[in-house]
């Protein structure tokens, strides 16, 4: 599925078919889960395939490394035209991809290693949770106190709180779990970022206890050159149950609106809410390649 027997992978400096990476059985990425990764979109645009905030992405992605002190030895730049050089060898317009930085041989429970690995894979993807509106849940799994877990980073180990989330609130019908944060608030789904309207108005939690996405930072881009008012505050379940119209933002999910919360719908339909006004605008700009152009509407 995610690639065929030809397909190029970049694997420490080379490009290379996915059966030619050797991982080492004694990764402490495989058996710890310290590892970092992250989730870029490549667009097909008139000037050919253009990745979404390319620099962005690889920016949180080395910040992540560090903080797992795992060396790179990458700058963004070369980062960057790794993928758009594994996108051309591919031939993807359209494409999601997932470059991962994971460690060495290493059965102790510190970081200390002297060099990492660098895969990056790319796929064609559409949108992760479909093109349709999406029934959540509140999942009683919580994400991990910061003070716990750095969260502001992709590191590889903190997904199994989401994998374990979104695998119970499917087995329950739900097309995707929300998760609350150590204090009861909502603060995002397993894999994206959560905004709600209430009465014109667009609300997204506070950075802190989020993964702070970069979908998220365009959204409230958009919306300040929409004239739309975002205000960064927590968001009580009450809050979420009672407003007009919700939606997720995330590269994998791009803006996904939100149908129902545990089982309620929200109140407007989709097609009258902000959300679907700058699901709209997100296309054209991703899909017009990168720098903005405030002109389209
Ligand atoms: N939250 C989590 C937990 C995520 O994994 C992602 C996807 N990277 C997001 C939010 C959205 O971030 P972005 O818009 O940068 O893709």
């Amino acid at each position: 599925m995610y690639y065929a027997s030809d397909t190029l992978i970049f694997s420490d400096g080379e490009f290379v078919t996915a059966d030619q990476v050797k991982i080492d059985p004694f990764s402490q990425t495989l058996h710890y889960g310290n590892g970092v990764f992250e989730g870029l979109r490549a667009y097909q645009t008139d000037h050919g395939s253009r990745i979404f905030k390319a620099h962005a992405h690889y920016e949180r992605f080395i910040q992540a490394a560090q903080t797992m002190q795992l060396p790179i030895d990458y700058s963004v730049e070369e980062l960057v035209g790794f993928s758009y050089d594994l996108l051309e060898r591919n031939q993807l317009g359209d494409a999601y991809l997932r470059p991962l930085l994971y460690a060495p041989a290493n059965m102790s429970l510190t970081s200390t290693t002297h060099h990492s690995h660098l895969m990056i894979g790319a796929f064609q993807w559409g949108k992760l949770l479909g093109d349709n509106l999406v029934h959540l849940t509140i999942s009683p799994r919580r994400k991990p106190d910061p003070l716990a877990f750095p969260i502001e980073g992709k590191i590889c180990g903190l997904y199994v709180n989401n994998i374990l989330a979104t695998t119970e609130a499917r087995a329950q019908g739900f097309n995707d779990a929300l998760m609350m944060d150590h204090e009861g608030y909502v603060v995002q789904s397993a894999g994206a970022n959560l905004f709600v309207e209430k009465d014109e108005v667009l609300y997204t939690p506070p950075r802190g206890n989020i993964l702070p996405g970069i979908t998220r930072e365009t959204v409230m881009e958009m919306a300040r050159e929409m004239g739309i008012r975002v205000v960064k505050q927590p968001i009580t379940p009450e809050f979420l149950y009672e407003s007009d119209a919700a939606f997720l933002a995330g590269t994998a999910v791009e803006i996904t609106g939100i149908a129902t919360v545990d089982r309620k719908p929200l109140t407007y339909h989709w097609e009258d809410s902000l959300g679907h006004l700058l699901a709209r605008k997100y296309r054209q700009i991703a899909t017009h390649g990168e720098p903005f152009k405030w002109t389209l509407i």
